[in-house]
C-alpha cells in the first residue's frame, strides 16, 4: 500500500484478516475498479431509477437473470425480496407493511437454515410482517414436511446456501424449488457469500440474493437478481419498508463496477496466490509439537480452501483459543476464523490478504508457537470465561 494507512489516522489497530469476509472486520478488500467508481460518483447527481436500470442490465447479464437491482445489503435483500413476494406491485400494501393484513404472509424455511450470519435470518423475514414457518427439524427436512407446510397463505419459500447452515439432511435446492413451484410459491435463495452467480437461479430460484461486499469486493451492498416481476416488487419496497435500508449512488455504482471487474478478474491467479499463502502456513506449522494443520475445501463449494489448525494443549502448551487471542494481540494483530474454536481448532482463510501479509502471518504463527513451546506452563484459560468476556465487551460498547 502506498497511501498512508487511514487506520493509524483513526487510531485503529492494523489488523490482518485471515478470518474471511466478515462484516465485523470490514468485509473484504474493495477492488480498485469499485473504489474508482465510488469516488467518481459521490460528487455527481444522478437519477437513481436510471442508475438502478443500468445495474439491472449488468446483474441480468452476469447472473443470467431477467432483472436485478442493488440494495443496502444481502440482509436487506432478504427483507425486500420477501416483502415483494407478499405485496407484488400493490402500492398501498407496500406502504402498509409490516401490517400484512389481507396479504399472504407465511414464509417457509428449513429449520436447518434458520441460522445467524451476525443477525438471525428469520428476523429479516419477520421485519416484513410475515410469519416464519419452520420446516423439518434442525438436522433433517423431508419433502412431505415442506409440502405440508405450504398452504394458501404461503407467500414465499426462503432457502439459505451458506457455511453457516446444516450441510446434511436438507432438501436440495432443485427439489425445494420444484415442490414450492408446484404450489405456486416463489423461491428466494440467500446466497450472500456464494461465488456462483448463476447456479441458484438455474436450479429453480426465482430470486437469488448476494452481498456486494463479500467475494465480489464491492462496497457495502446487496444484489437482488431473478424474475422481473418479483425483482420489481422488491424494488418498489424502496417506497416502503425498504427506505431504511437505502443504498446510495456510491453503493450502486460500486456494485456495478465490482460485477464488471468480477467478469474480468483472473480467478486462477487469485486462487494461486491463496494456494501460496496456504502452502507457506502449512510449511510454517509442519513438525511442531501439538500442532495439526490440514487444508479443507469450502463447505459450500466456493473455489476456496482454508487451513484448519488444531492444537493439543498439552503438547503445544496452549489452547486453541488462547493461541488465537495471542495472535490477535501485539503490534501486528492477526484475526483468525474461530467459530468452532471450543473444539480446539480454528481456520485461517487466505482470501483477504494484501501483498506481503501471508509472510507476516507465518512469522506471527512461528513466534507465538515458539513462545508457548519455550514456556513450561500450559496456557489454558477457561473458554466460558472468554465467551463471557466477549459478551461483556459487546454490551459495554462504546466504553
Ligand atoms: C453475510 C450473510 C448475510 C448478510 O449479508 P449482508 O450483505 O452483510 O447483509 C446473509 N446471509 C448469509 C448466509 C450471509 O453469509
Amino acid at each position: 500500500m502506498t497511501s498512508p494507512d487511514i487506520r493509524a489516522q483513526l487510531g485503529l489497530r492494523p489488523i490482518i484478516n485471515v478470518s474471511g469476509t466478515m462484516t465485523a472486520l470490514g468485509a473484504s478488500i474493495v477492488v480498485p475498479e469499485a473504489v474508482a467508481a465510488v469516488a467518481a460518483i459521490l460528487s455527481q447527481f444522478v437519477e437513481i431509477d436510471d442508475l438502478q436500470r443500468k445495474a439491472s442490465a449488468v446483474i441480468a447479464r452476469l447472473c443470467a437473470a431477467e432483472a436485478g437491482f442493488v440494495t443496502a445489503s444481502c440482509a436487506a435483500a432478504i427483507t425486500v425480496g420477501v416483502a415483494g413476494a407478499m405485496t407484488g406491485d400493490n402500492l398501498p400494501a407496500i406502504e402498509r407493511l409490516p401490517d400484512a393484513t389481507g396479504l399472504k404472509d407465511e414464509v417457509v424455511i428449513l429449520a436447518g437454515h434458520m441460522v445467524s450470519y451476525g443477525a438471525p435470518v428469520e428476523q429479516g423475514i419477520r421485519l416484513t410482517g410475515g410469519k416464519v414457518v419452520p420446516v423439518g427439524q434442525a438436522t433433517s427436512a423431508r419433502r412431505y414436511q415442506l409440502e405440508g407446510a405450504i398452504n394458501a397463505r404461503t407467500a414465499a419459500a426462503v432457502y439459505v446456501v451458506s457455511h453457516h447452515v446444516v450441510q446434511y439432511g436438507m432438501i436440495p435446492l432443485a427439489d425445494f424449488a420444484e415442490i414450492a413451484h408446484a404450489k405456486g410459491v416463489p423461491v428466494l435463495v440467500d446466497a450472500a457469500s456464494e461465488y456462483d452467480l448463476r447456479g441458484f437461479l438455474a436450479a429453480g430460484a426465482d430470486l437469488a440474493l448476494y452481498s456486494s461486499h463479500k467475494f465480489l469486493g464491492g462496497p457495502t451492498g446487496g444484489i437482488v437478481a431473478g424474475r422481473k416481476g418479483l425483482v420489481r416488487a422488491a424494488y418498489l419496497q424502496n417506497g416502503g419498508i425498504g427506505r431504511g435500508m437505502k443504498v446510495g449512488k456510491e453503493g450502486i455504482a460500486g456494485t456495478i463496477a465490482a460485477l464488471q471487474a468480477w467478469e474480468q478478474r483472473d480467478h486462477a491467479a487469485v486462487r494461486a496466490a491463496e494456494t501460496r499463502a496456504l502452502a507457506l502456513w502449512m510449511q510454517t506449522l509442519a513438525a511442531r509439537p501439538g500442532v495439526t494443520a490440514s487444508l479443507e475445501p469450502d463447505p459450500t463449494n466456493n473455489p476456496l480452501d482454508r487451513l484448519r489448525l488444531t492444537l493439543d494443549p498439552q503438547e503445544a502448551h496452549i489452547t486453541a483459543w488462547d493461541f488465537a487471542d495471542r495472535l490477535a494481540n501485539g503490534t501486528t494483530p492477526v484475526i483468525v476464523r474461530d467459530h468452532e474454536i471450543e473444539h480446539g481448532f480454528f481456520y485461517m482463510d487466505p482470501c483477504n490478504l494484501h501483498p506481503g501479509e501471508a509472510a507476516v502471518v507465518a512469522q506471527r504463527l512461528a513466534e507465538e508457537l515458539d513462545r508457548s513451546q519455550a514456556s513450561n506452563e500450559v496456557v489454558a484459560s477457561s473458554f466460558g470465561e472468554r465467551r463471557a468476556r466477549r459478551y461483556r465487551r459487546m454490551r459495554s460498547w462504546p466504553d
